[in-house]
């Protein structure tokens, strides 16, 4: 595999010594017996927004791989959220009666280290083939108790246009299909990739609501903010998805900061997610309880609309479930 790979977007660091060659990263050795289990990239636009002179940087740390990951602690699992008994057919995982998700690809712009589906994403993995989105594709068209579909993965927007259009033209051609939803990192992660040609892809007949994950206030730097303007003046509400890190945003100024450049760029703040147990997280960790009383903190603090659902994944698959009341 080359070091660094570059596409029209620019240079992607994929590798530990790419990212060690970058001055992003100290011990080569223990990063690369990581990146044998766990992907690692780093965007070029990622990569300028780290602090290399701070070990502690918020940035770095959710993308740097770290030996603690090569640790799994006994509560930890490869299928956090349960979704096996859930998938009707590959691509497709069904737990509410009313919406399912359609994983049409498991490549991200980037690889989190907290990522609850880290056992499976990766730059290699998970295209659906032409049969097998066409396959899942069929199943939304038949299955009339689904209002929205949820495109997540992986990241939807890695797709090309042309492909990710035709996914979008299709699910808004099924008449009991109301809404779509696209969940992604890369306006925060690859902001050049929302170009033009995207944002056509995103205009199929009906309303395409994105939900944008960022954890830290940085991360919505002026390419990014540009990025998600164009979104929006696309037509395209947007709603911010965070996880609860512990070293990244695991305190009242954090979070308030973070959900302000939420609001400053036009995103309302839908949900902050407790982490789920993938292996190797432990060190991103935050009880419960701090969670909840971060929250409860910022009430009357910030904006009613800039505070988040706290919540986590039920064990078993059970589904989203509220953290006591923020
Ligand atoms: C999170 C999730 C959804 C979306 O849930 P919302 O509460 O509507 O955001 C849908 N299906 C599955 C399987 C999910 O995990
Ligand atoms: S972008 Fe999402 S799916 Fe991809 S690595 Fe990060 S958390 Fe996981």
């Amino acid at each position: 595999m080359p070091d660094g790979d570059t596409t029209r977007q620019g240079r992607t660091l994929r590798t530990a010594r790419a990212l060690r060659e970058a001055g992003l990263l100290r011990d080569e050795a223990a990063a690369a017996r990581v990146a044998e289990r766990f992907a690692i990239s780093v965007t070029d636009h990622v990569a300028g927004l780290i602090d290399r002179t701070d070990p502690a940087d918020p940035i770095a740390r959710q993308y740097i791989p770290d030996a603690a990951e090569l640790i799994t602690a006994p509560h930890e699992t490869d299928d956090p959220t349960a979704d096996g008994p859930f998938t009707p057919i590959k691509g497709v995982v069904h737990r509410y009666p009313d919406r399912a998700l359609l994983k049409p690809l498991l490549a991200c712009p980037v690889y989190c280290r907290f990522c609850f589906r880290r056992e499976v994403v990766g730059p290699d993995g998970g295209l659906l083939s032409e049969a097998e989105l066409d396959a899942a594709l069929a199943w939304f068209e038949r299955t009339p108790s689904v209002r929205e579909a949820i495109l997540t993965g992986g990241d939807p927007l890695m797709l090309s246009p042309r492909r990710l259009g035709a996914i979008l033209a299709r699910l808004a051609a099924v008449p009991h299909i109301d809404t779509l939803r696209i969940h992604t990192r890369v306006p925060v992660a690859d902001p050049a990739r929302i170009d033009a040609a995207l944002l056509d892809a995103l205009r199929p007949g009906k309303p395409v609501f994105i939900a944008v994950h960022a954890n830290h206030a940085r991360e919505f730097a002026a390419p990014a903010i540009a990025a998600l303007g164009r979104l929006v003046d696309a037509g395209v509400p947007l709603l911010g998805q965070s996880v609860l890190l512990r070293g990244v945003n695991d305190s009242a100024q954090a979070l308030e900061d973070l959900f302000r450049a939420m609001l400053r760029a036009r995103i309302s703040p839908y949900y902050l997610h407790a982490l789920d147990a993938a292996p190797g997280t432990a060190r991103f960790a935050v009880p419960d309880e701090q969670g909840l009383a971060l929250l409860q903190s910022l009430r009357g603090r910030i904006p009613g609309h800039a505070i988040p659902a706290f919540v986590r994944e039920r064990p078993a698959g059970g589904g989203k479930a509220p953290i006591g009341h923020a």
